[in-house]
């Protein structure tokens, strides 16, 4: 008999160890199932080992660079020469990726989770088979959760090389800071690499199909990201449809249709960021019976379920916001429908965060987005000039903005640009997530001085009774 033919039996098969695969896996093995995760590549997914954490590090180093460079803005003079070092700065962002992967290793076998390398294959709706360079193997389950991601999507026109022509997971890795960079896409990844790139030396230039940077993002947010990144130096073209491009030795031209008229970009990299395609194409789906939409994400119901009962999907797979947190959450659901629990999905309060400079981080209902949905909302916004706090940190530009119904004063949503608008966001999502109006808010007690009182003076302002703004009447 060969090894690998007499099927293993488990409880619950999670496919992906990314941030949706390797949650579901715990919550799963803490509701006392037996659970398998099998990962073709490294614990952790994309977010930790091509994504999130190895973006931000890098976000994070050029950030320090720049305040270096601006120390004399606040007193602080710097002599001599300030250098990025790329093969180092890369050689610690790798660090921080593998803590965290180690940590997420330890955590699935400290919670008794069966961890298997390979490429899983459904062969069968009840059944998978798990191959890799030695071994192949086949796994029964009564539950399968897929949470197989995505990866960059590919301009047709423009392929990836991995020396010229990047995805983001090259432009993660690249040894030299590029003189001039192009980026095609000005979606949030293209944006806080471009941004990051920009910080650490190259002069870059972004090229966007839409009207406007960030797709999909209210464009009052987006203003303030747009004059900051002219200020780097950063080109932004929008209405810019790529047609193609060549590599001529170590230069690549971008050819480029600008509002009808025919331009060329050359860098000595480009990266090309526009979109993800979820990895759903070599995974034996139509074997198990699984549904696709039209474009190849996993169809699911309020409870990560596909059509076929068993089989659950969660994350990028899945469609929706590609965002880790969403997977994540999406993966404690599925792990407590498959136990027994009646958990469903409510995106009401999704946080969603762009790195940019400023940052941007919104939830809920935007004033248009209240409007369609019957709303007669009150918009209230104060700006980060009149928080003492951001004024100390010298960082100062942008606002939050509440979003409240004008009858009951419930928030439906919260908007900001400026400092720390990551952190920010999560007391909004909170107070959201508590069903809270904006007296709620208003009433809390903030620090002083802190960013978290703009939060609170919005929300007054909601009454016309902010102490630090004039109030509109
Ligand atoms: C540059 C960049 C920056 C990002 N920044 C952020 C951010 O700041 N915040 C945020 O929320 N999101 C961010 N994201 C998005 C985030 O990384 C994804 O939303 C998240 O990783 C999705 O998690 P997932 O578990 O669905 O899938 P993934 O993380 O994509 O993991 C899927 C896993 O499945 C495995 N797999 C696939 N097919 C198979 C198979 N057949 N057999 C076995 N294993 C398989 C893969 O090897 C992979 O490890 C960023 C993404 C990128 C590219």
């Amino acid at each position: 008999m060969v090894v690998g033919d007499l099927a293993q039996e488990v409880d619950v098969l999670v496919i992906g160890a990314g941030p949706g695969g390797y949650v579901a896996a715990i919550r799963a093995a803490q509701l006392g199932k037996n659970v398998t995760i099998v990962d073709k590549g490294a614990l952790g997914g994309v977010c930790l080992n091509r994504g999130c954490i190895p973006s931000k590090a890098m976000i994070s180093a050029a950030e320090r660079y720049t305040h270096i460079k601006e120390a004399s803005d606040v007193g602080i003079e710097v002599s001599g020469d300030v250098k990025v070092n790329m093969p180092k700065l890369v050689e610690w962002k790798n660090g921080v990726v593998k803590k965290l992967t180690g940590g997420v290793k330890s955590l699935l076998k400290g919670n008794k989770v069966e961890i298997v390398s390979g490429e899983a294959y459904f062969s069968g709706p009840n059944s998978v088979r798990v191959s890799n360079d030695e071994s192949a193997q086949t796994y029964k389950f009564n539950d399968v959760i897929i949470a197989t991601g995505s990866r960059p999507a590919e301009l047709k026109v423009l392929p990836f090389d991995g020396k010229r022509i990047l995805s983001s997971t090259d432009a993660l890795n690249l040894q030299e800071v590029p003189e001039r960079l192009v980026v095609v896409g000005g979606g949030y990844i293209g944006l806080e690499l471009g941004t990051a790139y920009a910080k650490l030396g190259a002069e870059v230039t972004i090229l966007e199909g839409t009207k406007s940077l960030l797709p999909g993002t209210d464009p009052s947010l987006t203003k303030m990201v747009t004059r900051k990144l002219k200020k780097l130096g950063v080109t932004v073209v929008t209405e810019a449809m790529v047609q193609g491009g060549e590599v001529n030795g170590d230069e690549v031209t971008v050819r480029a249709s600008v509002k009808g008229e025919e331009k060329t970009y050359t860098g000595d990299y480009c990266l090309v960021s526009v979109g993800r395609t979820p990895n759903t194409d070599e995974l034996g789906l139509d074997i198990a019976g699984v549904e696709l939409d039209e474009r190849g994400f996993i169809k699911i119901d309020n409870q990560c379920r596909t059509n076929v009962d068993h089989i659950y999907a969660i994350g990028d797979c899945a469609g929706g916001a590609l965002l880790a947190h969403k997977a994540s959450y999406e993966a404690k659901v599925a792990a407590e429908v498959i136990s027994g629990q009646n958990s469903v999905i409510d995106y009401q309060a999704m946080p969603f965060v762009i790195f940019s400079d400023p940052e941007i981080a919104y939830t809920g209902l935007t004033e248009s987005e209240a409007k369609e949905e019957g709303y007669d909302p009150v918009v209230s916004r104060f700006a980060f000039q009149a928080n003492g706090r951001a004024l100390s940190m010298n960082a100062a530009d942008g606002f939050v903005q509440v979003v409240a119904d004008k009858e009951t004063k419930q928030l439906l949503g919260v908007q900001i640009v400026g400092p720390e608008a990551s952190t920010l966001i999560a007391e909004a999502v909170f107070a959201i997530e508590m069903g809270a109006n904006a007296e709620d808010l208003a009433l809390t007690i903030h620090a002083h001085p802190t960013l978290p009182e703009t939060l609170m003076e919005a929300a007054e302002g909601v009454f016309g009774n902010a102490i630090h703004m004039v109030n509109k009447r």
